[in-house]
């Protein structure tokens, strides 16, 4: 399926005079929709053609793209295993529950193990107890799910106007902004912004660097889109929420019926209604937001913040 591109009435934006259309990557599929989709499908292509080995992954006790990874196993016939940092308490949360029900093997991994995960040696621990797997690093960020990102822009038309256009997305790795700098490449009059969900300045833009330098090649670096991270609309830090974010999120489901949560999508939207609010982005324009997903029910949203 085609993600929808959909025009948006907002009076947070029209008082600008941006006009505002969302890429409803979320309505792609219900269980595996979202941006982990495209992070993912490269990856599934890549599993089935080395006959389906069990694929182990990585992430926080309310991670989408563990839930994603186990949607897709249940879909594809692979076994999935999920290594969750620090304990996993009982009963599971909804996205662990979720991750189990389509048979994900979760194993709990302490917060000193979490960090040195990646390390060789833990691999090799990994393997003794698990047997070979296929390896998808913490958010499914590797080389195949940036190629995968750098699909999403063919969903976004040129424009026709000389005004810019700013397409926005709300970052956790980063990684599906590197892809989206590549499948941008061509799109006239386009800045890329992302939204730092994490309180780390300066964090992002390097690994966002350090992607591209390690799985692009020099032709695809040389024609990126223009894109920078916006460090300051974190609200607290990951998975934290002030009442100013919480408010704006509440207004915008009211006005528009677009669903957004607190994690990702609302730290994107208030963070660029502030920079209209700032005068950092000139007023009038139009602003093309990628809905990344992450909106799975009612219980599992609210579980989250
Ligand atoms: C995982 C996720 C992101 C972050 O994607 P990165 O590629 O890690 O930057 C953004 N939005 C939602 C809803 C997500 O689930």
């Amino acid at each position: 399926m085609e993600p929808p591109l959909e025009g948006v009435e907002f009076s947070g934006f029209s008082k600008y005079n941006t006009q505002l259309k969302i890429l409803r990557l979320d309505k792609m599929h219900p269980d595996f929709g979202g941006n982990k989709f495209f992070k993912l499908k490269r990856n599934i292509e890549k599993i089935k053609k080395l006959g389906s080995p069990p694929v182990l992954s990585f992430g926080g006790a309310y991670s989408n793209h563990l839930r994603a990874l186990a949607a897709a196993g249940k879909m594809y016939s692979f076994k999935t295993l999920g290594l969750v940092r620090g304990e996993i308490v009982r009963p599971l949360n909804p996205v662990l529950k979720f991750c189990e029900a389509n048979g994900m093997e979760l194993h709990a991994l302490s917060r000193s193990a979490y960090r040195l995960k990646s390390t060789e040696k833990h691999l090799d621990l990994f393997r003794n107890k698990f047997g070979e797997f296929y390896l998808l690093p913490e958010g499914g960020s590797n080389r195949e799910a940036l190629f995968g990102c750098a699909e999403i822009p063919q969903f976004i038309p040129q424009t026709d106007e000389g005004s810019l256009r700013h397409i926005i997305l709300a970052c956790g790795t980063g990684l599906t902004l590197s892809g989206i700098a590549i499948g941008s490449s061509s799109l006239k009059n386009t800045k890329i912004i992302g939204f730092s969900t994490l309180k780390a300045p300066g964090y992002l833009a390097q690994q966002i660097t350090k992607y591209l330098h390690s799985f692009a090649n020099s032709f695809a670096r040389k024609n990126l889109a223009p894109w920078r991270v916006e460090d300051n609309f974190h609200c607290g830090g990951y998975a934290k929420t002030d009442a100013g974010l919480l408010e704006f999120i509440k207004k915008f489901n009211k006005e528009t019926m677009v669903p957004i949560e607190p994690v990702y999508t609302g730290k994107m939207l208030y963070g660029f209604s502030q920079l209209l609010g700032l005068g950092v982005i000139p007023p009038g324009g139009e602003v093309i937001a990628i809905h990344t997903g992450g909106i799975h029910n009612k219980m599992s949203s609210s579980q989250r913040v």
